[in-house]
This record gives structure tokens, C-alpha cells and sequence, in this order.
């Protein structure tokens, strides 16, 4: 990977929460988005998680890829799960040169605006890394 990168998320893109594909969660994460939705963690739980023996993720609903993506983008979006955020400084995307560039594709906030230094980046990568131990 190059020492720095470039990325700017665009306004009103919504292109990353439109690919298929599940959204993980950490327990901080599920915590912090009940408690922002006003609901115990148990009820948020029940209505919007799929838990499995090593792993939160979303559920997803029929007619989009996410509950949480309304016409004004994402409606969680000060507490939004570790990888949303994160995206796209993800491992898997600062190992690969080409896993960058096919991600870009769909992301049209890669490869644009200000230059990230690598080590930003990676910092990033090292916390997607604590919120999913089980992936990485
Ligand atoms: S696809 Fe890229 S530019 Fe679009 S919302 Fe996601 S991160 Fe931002
Ligand atoms: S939680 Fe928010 S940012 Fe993440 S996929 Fe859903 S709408 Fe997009």
C-alpha cells in the first residue's frame, strides 16, 4: 500500500449501505444503538440482531439491505457499528492493492479529497480489528 491515501465520504452517497452483505456488530455497538434508540438492549436485540455463538449482525430486512437506511442516509448514524464507520480503512481493504480498487468502484469517496497517512489509516484497521476479534 502507498504511505498515504486518499478518501472523502460524499454527501448523500449511500452506496456502501446498498452492498450486500452483513453488518456486524460488537457489543459496545449494540449497547450504544439501543441506548441511542431510547430501547433496552434486550429489545433492541430482539427486534434488529441475529446472534450467533461468536457473532452479532444485523438483520436484514426484505426491501433494502438495512433497517437503518432512510432517504436521509443512516438514522443511527452518530452511534453506527464499528465497520460502518470504520469503512473503508478495513484490514482486508489496506492489504490489497486490488480489493482497494474493486471497493472504490462502488465507493466514489475513495481515491478522492484529502491525503490519509497510512498509519491513520491503519490505526483504523487495528480498531475494526478489537471490535471483531472473531473475524480477524
Ligand atoms: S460508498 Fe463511500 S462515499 Fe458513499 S457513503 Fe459509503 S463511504 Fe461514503
Ligand atoms: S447501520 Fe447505518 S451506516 Fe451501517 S449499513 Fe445500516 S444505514 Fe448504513
Amino acid at each position: 500500500m502507498a504511505q498515504a491515501l486518499r478518501f472523502e465520504c460524499q454527501a448523500g452517497c449511500t452506496a456502501c449501505c446498498r452492498q450486500q452483505g452483513f453488518v456486524y456488530l460488537s457489543e459496545p455497538d449494540l449497547r450504544r444503538i439501543a441506548e441511542f434508540l431510547g430501547v433496552t438492549p434486550a429489545a433492541f436485540e430482539k427486534q434488529y440482531v441475529y446472534r450467533t455463538r461468536k457473532r452479532l449482525r444485523l438483520r436484514v430486512p426484505r426491501a433494502s439491505q438495512c433497517y437503518f437506511l432512510g432517504e436521509a442516509g443512516c438514522a443511527i448514524h452518530p452511534v453506527k457499528p464499528a465497520q460502518c464507520r470504520i469503512f473503508p480503512f478495513w484490514p482486508e481493504l489496506l492489504e490489497s492493492r486490488r480489493e482497494w480498487r474493486k471497493t472504490a468502484r462502488y465507493c466514489p469517496g475513495m481515491n478522492q479529497g484529502p491525503l490519509v497517512h497510512i498509519e491513520v489509516a491503519r490505526e483504523q484497521a487495528r480498531e475494526m480489528r478489537e471490535a471483531y476479534p472473531e473475524m480477524y
